[in-house]
């Protein structure tokens, strides 16, 4: 039995295990399939503060995680099927580990970028296929890009890609954009961006090393073409990882969990979440770890206010 189990290790799950672990709370942290979170598959950080110079972003989640294990946070890796919210101490059942009881839990499983579920694009993944422009926009200097997308995401991509591309395409389903005015308008005078409005894309191309094309269809004379492209950067939002959640906590209709304003308490006692899992507007490295933060202290203060409780794991 824990005091307290966190599951999700990206920067909200890891600071949440930080100071549980320096509150003498012997977290247990599972680590699901991508451990450090989104932050591990970007390169430079450069915006978290107390790096002057930036700091490659595996290595910011391997010194989170040095951190929480030096003051006894316990990790084990596994993938939580089941959740048991209505009884106390609340069970779970993880692939890999067993059962586990534990007298409160913090969800810090973040929000994996959405795909658009065409022939070719998961096999080309990585190779011209990305989710992520900071990560990959590197790979692409002086290439063709589409970007595909009409939200804040895909202008801010766009454009932050024009760094690097000699071109980028926006793709957009519709012919009005859901992003900001400020974000349209700093895309559309961006000389670099073309766009290709009221188009769906129907398949990736690919060589058989890379991506060379997207097929798509004009919306309104059904029209199929292909782009010509290097690289295809998907930008159509972000799924909360909640689906082992469902109908455990209550959560917004995406799927974010919903915590009640101000805090990181669920709709359970004693059930909290930090992180991209419950926050869909922020969704930075520096406000999940502020959450993460927040989780613990929350958590900490209900382990306190039970009228009984194993502290015999904390000694
Ligand atoms: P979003 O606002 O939900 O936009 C997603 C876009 O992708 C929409 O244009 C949508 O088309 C399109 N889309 C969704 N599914 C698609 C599919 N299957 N095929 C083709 N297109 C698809 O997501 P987001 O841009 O990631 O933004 C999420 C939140 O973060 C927003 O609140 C945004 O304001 C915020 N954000 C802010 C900034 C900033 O201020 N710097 C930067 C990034 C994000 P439809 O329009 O037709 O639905």
């Amino acid at each position: 039995m824990y005091n307290t189990v966190v599951i999700g290790t990206g920067p909200a799950g890891l600071t949440a295990a930080i100071y549980l672990a320096r509150a003498n709370l012997k977290p247990l942290v599972i680590e699901g399939p991508e451990p450090g979170g989104q932050l591990t598959t970007t390169t430079d950080v450069e915006n978290f503060p107390g790096f002057p110079d930036g700091i490659m972003g595996p290595e910011l989640m391997d010194n989170m995680r040095k951190q929480a294990t030096r003051f006894g946070a316990e990790f084990k890796t596994g993938w939580v099927n089941e959740i048991n919210f209505d009884q106390k101490p609340f069970k779970m059942t993880v692939e890999g580990i067993g059962e586990i009881e534990a007298n409160s839990v913090i969800i810090s499983t973040g929000a994996s970028a959405k795909l658009l579920g065409i022939p070719g694009e998961k096999e080309n993944i990585g190779r011209g296929v990305s989710t992520c422009a900071t990560c990959d926009g590197f790979f692409f200097r002086g290439k063709k890009i589409v970007v595909v997308g009409g939200g804040d995401s895909a202008m801010e991509e766009a454009n932050f890609l024009t760094k690097f591309a000699s071109e980028v395409t926006i793709v957009h389903r519709r012919d009005t954009l859901r992003a900001s005015k400020i974000m349209q308008d700093r895309a559309k005078e961006n000389p670099k961006i073309k766009w290709k409005l009221d188009a769906t894309p129907l398949e990736v191309m690919a060589g058989e090393h890379a991506v060379s094309g997207l097929k798509v269809k004009n919306n309104e004379t059904d029209q199929e073409e292909i782009l010509e492209t290097d690289g295809i950067f998907i930008a159509i939002g972000h799924n909360p990882n909640t689906a082992f959640l469902q109908g455990k906590v209550n959560t917004d209709e995406i799927g974010y969990i919903d915590v009640i304003p101000g805090t990181t308490k669920t709709n359970i006692e004693g059930v909290f979440a930090c992180g991209d899992v419950q926050d869909k507007h922020y969704r930075q490295a520096i406000t999940a770890a502020g959450s993460g933060c927040m989780a613990a202290l929350d958590c900490e203060k209900y382990l306190e206010g039970q009228p009984v409780h194993d502290w015999s794991q904390a000694l």
